[in-house]
């Protein structure tokens, strides 16, 4: 690439993110400099190491682990649930539980699984107490790393699993029920949300919605990629 195409790129991207630089993949390929595979990857370090470090609530003092996140750094789709629970604090991988074995069955009859162009995380990273409610404040403080997380992925679809995390990348205080069956923008990226693999588990009527979900998804992520 030309140096003068360069440094109109590199004044746009100042111009929107300041001294933030995110290098688009096709600029690094012609740059030739850097793998960017391993700049994402190393980027989703730096945030990792700050949340090992998090104590910016009580359940910074109580956690075994914290609960990153797994999957592919360069994934399509970003699955957010909400929070950690005994199982993932104890091992510190997302969704190994009940929920999780859900989970990958329903990856699975998609034609997908959470080691290949999925990446799944929570919206808070440490588990809270007695597998309660996470609090508000709690969700508040930890979602700038989510934040981080998603700017660094840039997935083609985000996916909230239930509740806590569509209210907490809309910002609204809606039921599930009125904010499913949308598709939504959080940091102008697709945003669906769907029912929690722990919701399909305590009521199975449920899981013919989730079904219609999934296959939207798969839709969504085939027309798109
Ligand atoms: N439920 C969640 O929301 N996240 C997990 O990681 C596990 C169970």
């Amino acid at each position: 690439m030309k140096n003068d195409k360069i440094y109109e790129y590199l004044t746009k991207v100042k111009e929107i993110y300041g001294d933030n630089l995110f290098l688009d993949s096709d600029i690094v390929k012609n740059l030739n400099v850097v793998n960017h595979k391993t700049h994402v990857f190393d980027n989703l370090s730096k945030i990792k190491n700050d949340v090992s470090n998090c104590l910016k609530c009580q359940l910074g003092k109580v956690r075994k682990n914290i609960v990153f996140g797994a999957g592919d750094p360069n994934a399509d789709l970003m699955l957010i649930g909400e929070a950690p629970g005994e199982k993932e604090d104890e091992t510190g991988e997302p969704f190994v539980g009940r929920a999780g074995v859900l989970l990958d069955k329903i990856l699975h009859s998609i034609k997908l699984k959470r080691t290949s162009k999925v990446y799944i995380t929570n919206a808070i990273k440490c588990r809270p107490q007695n597998n309660r409610d996470p609090l508000p404040s709690e969700v508040e403080k930890c979602e700038p790393y989510l934040m981080k997380q998603i700017q660094h992925i840039r997935p083609k679809l985000i996916v909230a699993l239930g509740k806590v995390a569509g209210k907490t990348l809309l910002k609204v205080d809606m039921s599930l029920k009125e904010m499913r069956g949308n598709l939504y923008e959080y940091e102008s990226i697709p945003l669906y949300i769907t029912y929690h693999p722990a919701a399909l588990l305590r009521n199975p009527n449920l899981k013919l919605q989730a079904w219609e979900d999934f296959k939207f998804i798969k839709k969504f992520l085939k027309d798109n990629i």
